[in-house]
């Protein structure tokens, strides 16, 4: 799935190997915790995890996504 100039790859629990920082939040996602990759097309160096949550969240705050919920 794609938003905009970013891939986003789902990260299954099996797949999480290490433990990342999150940019929404700046909390870690432990391994073995599922989440995003969000890579920009443009700059596939900046890859980035991030929560669930956090980048629905992020997507509401950049009008992406509509404010429901
Ligand atoms: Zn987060």
């Amino acid at each position: 799935m794609t938003f905009g100039p970013e891939l986003v790859e789902p990260v299954q629990p099996y797949q999480a190997r290490n433990t990342y920082l999150c940019p929404g939040c700046e909390q870690r996602i432990e391994s073995g915790t599922g989440h995003l990759v969000v890579v920009p097309e443009e700059d596939p160096d900046l890859r980035r995890h991030w929560h669930h949550g956090c980048w629905y969240k992020e997507l509401r705050r950049r009008g992406v996504l509509p404010n429901v919920g």
